[in-house]
Parts: C-alpha cells; structure tokens; sequence
C-alpha cells in the first residue's frame, strides 16, 4: 500500500484533491515516455556500440524523471532521486537509480540535443550498400532520421501528457507568452539597465519613460564577463542573461537574471465550448533575448509534432517587434493573429489611394466620421460599463473598413481590397447603388464626383466604392482580420487570457512557483529539460482536475485502465455551483450578449469563417452580418 501523494493546494472549488497514488503515477509516467518515442531516440543516437551495457534503460530514467513531474513540487535531483528509491521500494522499477545515474543522463542526453546529436529512432535495420558503403534508404513509413531539438523534446513530452489514449485534437488556435525563470547560480554583478537584444525591435521600458524596479549597477573583479552572444554574463550561469519580468499585482516591471520560458497552450476555435488549457510547446531562451525568435520556434515546434496553427494570440511583447521578425514570419506560415495595439500602432495615417486612410491597423474610406478616428483606448480600470460603451463606438467603426476581396497575389505581394459602398455596408452617393440600400447602413457625407476641368477626367472624391491593391506590406505590423477594439475583436483576442490563466496557475497552485531554487542546474538546456518534465506533470494533474470537476472520469485514469476513482459525477452530484459564465467570443457568435442593457446596434458583423458550424449556412438572430459574402446582407423588417 502507498501513501496518497501530497500535491500542491488546489483552489477551494476543486472538490477531489489531485491524489494520484505512486503506482498510478508511475503507469501514466510511462504511457507517456511510450508515446513519446525518445527513449527510443535516445536509445540510438546516444549508447555506446561498444563496452559495457547501461545499467539503466533511457525509459527508466525518462520515466522517473515524469513520475517526479506528475508529483509536483520542486525539481531537485535529490527529490527525483528520492521518488526513484520509493519506485524501487513499491516494484515499480526494474533497477536502482542512482543520483549519479541521474545527474549524468540529464547532462547527457540535454547536452546531446543541443549539439543535434540526437535523432528518432528508424524501425527497421541500417543497412549499408555492399557497393557505396553508405546506409541505404529507409522503406515508407519510417520516421528515423528525424532531428530532436530540445524545442521537439518538450513538444513531444508536452503533446502525449496533454491527449491520453488518443484523445483528438480540436482547435486550431493557440495562445502564447513569456514567463520568468530565475537561473540558479549567483548573481556576480548586475546592471541597472540590462542589455536586452533590440536586434527585433525590442525597447527598454525605461526608454519609453516606464519606471522599473531594478537595484543599482555594481561588479565584483572579473565580473560581468562577455557571454557567447555578446551580452553580460553575470552569474557562472553561460546561458542565463539580464532582461525584463512584468510586474504583477500591482508592482512594477523588474529586472532579473535567468531565462525567458516561452510556453503556448490551446484555446478554443471562435464560438466553440471550453477546453483544457494544458502546455503544448516550450522554449527556453536567455532572458532579454529576441522573443520573436523563440516564438517562432515554439509554433514550429507545434507543428512539427501535428497541430494544424492557423491562429495565435500574443501580447505585445511579440507584436510590437519589427513586421520583418514577428508579423511577417507568421504570415509566412500561413498564421493569423488577433492582437492589442501599442500606443505609438496606434492613429490615422494616409491610405495608398486617395479617399482611403488607414486607422488602427484597418483600412477605411475616409467617409468615416472624423469622432471616430481617434477613440480612446482600453485602459485598465475602466468599468465593465465603460468598456461595452467603447466597444460600440469601435464597432461603428464596421460599415466604413474596406475588406480584402478575392486571393492574395503571392507573386507580388499583394491583394486586392473593396471599398465599403462596394461591400453594401454604406450608403454613399458616388455609388448610385449604394444609394438604393435600406436607411439602417449609415449615409455618408462624401462630395459628389466631380469633372477635372484641366483633364475632362472624372474625380471620385471619396474611397467607399473603389477597389485597391494593397501591398502585404503596408502596415504589416499593425494588421490584423478583426478590426481593433470592436466586440468581435475583444471576443477573440480575450481567449489569450487562457495563457495568463496557466502562467498564474503553474506559478500559484501548481507547484511550479519558478522561484531561483526549483531546480538546481546551470544551463538553458537543462532547465528546459527539467521545466519540461515540471509542465508535463502539471498538464496530468490539471487534465484529472479540469475533467473530475466536471463530473467527469479523469482521461489518463481511462488510458492505463484504472478503475479505482469513484463516479465523480455521482460524488459532485450534491455539490452547489456557480452557475459558469460563457466566454464572449461564444456568445458573439449566439448572439446572446445579456450584460447589454441599452438597445443593440446591428453590429458587430461575426465573418463567416469564424461562426460555429451550425450557424455558418443562417443570418443569427437578424443580428449579425456577414461582411464576406458578395450578396448584400439579410434585412430583417
Ligand atoms: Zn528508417
Ligand atoms: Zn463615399
């Protein structure tokens, strides 16, 4: 018999603690490192041909190093040596563990990913030509060779704890952002401004007038020394680096000495039910280091282990940087993004054809009212209130935006773009057959045309019934498919929450606090290595808890066939709830928006692509347009 693990608290709502025994544990530790395939890899990229035998296999040593992560707390070799020795004790494990064994493999096999060395194991034989000497080529369907970053490593890990038993994926958005890692060693010297990478267009708060919470520059001999990268090296520490940490509750931005932890998690499709919001992807970079180079390779990292991302959601300390690192490289990827705006993205700016401005990243005819072009913008603070009255007006904002209209010219660069009269959102009188449209699209101001006198030529004083070509180019940074502000844009962009609430919840009720002494290693590779196995125990024990609170069977328990867990459904039958909220960007897409009181404006228009399903073919609720379709909108009455 073993004693229940002792986990973290959970919140006051969660009725069952998380109580997975050791040998329950220890079985999903080894589903896990199955689904996996790295020991495998490890297996044979990194054993010796010749010489003695390992003492213990690599699945051995990845499954202990899982069963500490799925227990919780700090990541010290001690303690994960010390879950070993209780394996052992219970006949959990074949062989003894020693701290050595696992110190040595640690290094071992981190290090190795680094230097490329490692690589998926192939399923059948090598077998080199007789006449070449080279290896000949794999039959179909083998998958050896493939190269294990240390960004595929956690990819792998991550994806087989977040979907037990073949669960499927359903979304193909996904939410991303940064947390702070402190590095172990001690810090040597400091420098009151840290000397971050500004290569992508990073800025130092202090260089934007952002008070930070940093202690005075000082130095021992010898320190700070030149790091790899040519930035300071404080601590003994090769890969750890100064750079920012936000502030929170209430306190400033701080400096700090560590490592940037990347992490991406999934968030439901626009309109869909709640999912759970496991780790998928980590990246550990030097802190102040280029965030859109580590964002990038999280999402590569993704899709390399199968999620099809088509949308991600990120603060601004990835959308602010330059259009050529961030924006653009996602374009390439045929990803889109739904994102807040700095102050300086922000205002109106001259649009490639006469009549058209751009304003806040979306392009419109400058039929547009002049009170609102320059809305103020979503401070903290404002009451719920205040927000849907500013909501509105950014949605009045919805008839006068051009909209791209047809393929984007890949050869070029370019795409083509419909004024607003042409979409049959406007009535204006330059477009005689705007004019014909019912009084509830706004009628707008605009001169009629005129005729040049020099040129005999005709002048459309105005852009709502022109069509334009429109470098991908232009203002690349500051696009993005929702118009900025709007509810619909709020909707979508208020799922990246989802990440935030994961950052909180490793950092508060998980055992993951990342404080300097979680885990004792020197190295951006094995902290990644040891955050990694950190992640995929939370992800086990969040599933058991997202799905037990549910009434539901805790999917991993299903997946190694254990039957020991009651009927959660039956055990929270009694249980008195809050009724749940629905998120906004499903009540959107119903139409069902109760905390308005005041009389709804026809907009916000929910584009066709982002209704759920069943609602895509139907107008919903004579509410709701569609401002992609060609005919002109359903009017009801
Ligand atoms: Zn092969
Ligand atoms: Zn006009």
């Amino acid at each position: 018999m073993t004693a229940p693990l002792l986990l973290a608290p959970l919140p006051k709502h969660v009725v069952e603690a998380c109580d997975l025994s050791l040998a329950q544990a220890t079985k999903v530790a080894e589903a896990i490192v199955d689904a996996t395939g790295l020991a495998d890899a490890f297996e044979f990229s990194l054993n010796a041909r010749t010489g003695a035998p390992r003492r213990v296999s690599w699945r051995t040593l990845l499954t202990v190093f899982v069963t500490a992560g799925i227990r919780g707390g700090d990541m010290l070799l001690t303690l994960v040596q010390k879950t070993a020795a209780e394996m052992l004790r219970d006949g959990l494990l074949p062989a003894k563990v020693s701290y050595c064994q696992l110190w040595d493999n640690l290094d071992h096999f981190s290090t190795a990913m680094d230097a490329d060395h490692v690589v998926s194991a192939h399923n059948h034989d090598l077998v080199a030509s007789t006449k070449t000497g080279e290896v000949e080529d794999c039959p179909t369907g083998c998958t050896g060779g493939r190269p294990i970053t240390r960004e595929l490593f956690a990819a792998l890990l991550l994806h087989a704890s977040s979907f037990p038993g073949g669960m499927t994926i359903n979304t193909t958005v996904f939410a991303l952002d940064s947390t702070d890692k402190e590095t172990w060693a001690a810090r040597q010297s400091w420098d009151k401004l840290p000397d971050i990478d500004q290569s992508a267009g990073a800025v130092r708060p202090e260089d934007e007038g952002e008070k930070v919470n940093s202690q005075d520059t000082f130095r021992t001999p010898g320190w700070p020394r030149l790091g790899y990268d040519g930035r300071a090296q404080h601590t003994v520490d090769l890969d750890a680096r100064e750079g920012y940490r936000s502030g929170k509750n209430m306190r400033r931005k701080e400096v700090y000495i560590g490592f940037d932890e990347h992490i991406v998690t999934q968030v439901p499709e626009f309109g869909a039910g709640e999912i759970p919001h496991t780790a998928l992807s980590l990246v550990t970079a030097p802190a102040g280091s280029d965030k859109a180079a580590a964002g990038i390779l999280a999402v590569e990292a993704l899709r390399a282990v199968g999620y099809d991302v088509q949308e991600l959601l990120s603060d601004r300390g990835y959308t602010y940087l330059d259009a050529g690192k961030w924006a653009n490289a996602l374009r390439a990827r045929d990803i889109t993004q739904t994102f807040d705006l700095h102050k300086n993205q922000r205002g109106v700016r001259p649009g490639p054809i006469m009549g058209s401005i751009w304003v806040d990243g979306t392009l419109f005819t400058d039929a547009m009212p002049k009170h609102l072009r320059e809305l103020p913008g979503f401070k903290l603070g404002l009451s719920t209130a205040e927000i849907i009255k500013l909501q509105g007006k950014y949605d009045q904002r919805i008839p006068y935006a051009f909209a791209p209209f047809g393929d984007v010219n890949t050869d070029r660069g370019t795409q083509r773009w419909r004024g607003p009269a042409l979409r049959r959102l406007v009535r204006c009188v330059n477009d005689p057959e705007s004019m014909r449209l019912g009084y509830d699209r706004p009628t707008t101001t605009c001169k009629p045309a005129s005729v040049d006198p020099v040129t005999g030529k005709r002048v459309v004083p105005c852009g709502c019934s022109r069509t334009v070509t429109v470098s991908l180019d232009e203002y690349a940074r500051e696009r993005q498919p929702l118009q900025f502000g709007t509810t619909i844009w709020h909707a979508s962009y208020g799922r990246r929450s989802a990440i935030e609430a994961l950052n909180s919840e490793l950092r508060t009720h998980r055992g993951m606090n990342f404080r300097r002494d979680w885990c004792r290693v020197r190295g951006a590779a094995r902290t990644h290595a040891l955050v990694t196995f950190g992640l995929v125990g939370v992800n086990v024990r969040m599933l058991r808890d997202w799905y037990t609170t549910r009434g539901q069977a805790d999917p991993w328990m299903v997946a190694i066939g254990d039957t020991t867990d009651p009927d959660f459904a039956a055990v929270h039958a009694r249980r008195t709830a809050q009724p749940r909220g629905t998120s906004l960007h499903v009540r959107v897409t119903t139409g069902d928006i109760p905390r308005r009181t005041e009389p709804r404006a026809r907009y916000p228009f929910v584009p066709r692509h982002l209704r759920p399903k069943h609602l895509r073919q139907t107008d919903i609720g004579g509410t709701v347009h569609d401002t992609e379709g060609h005919a002109p909108p359903h009017q009801p009455g």
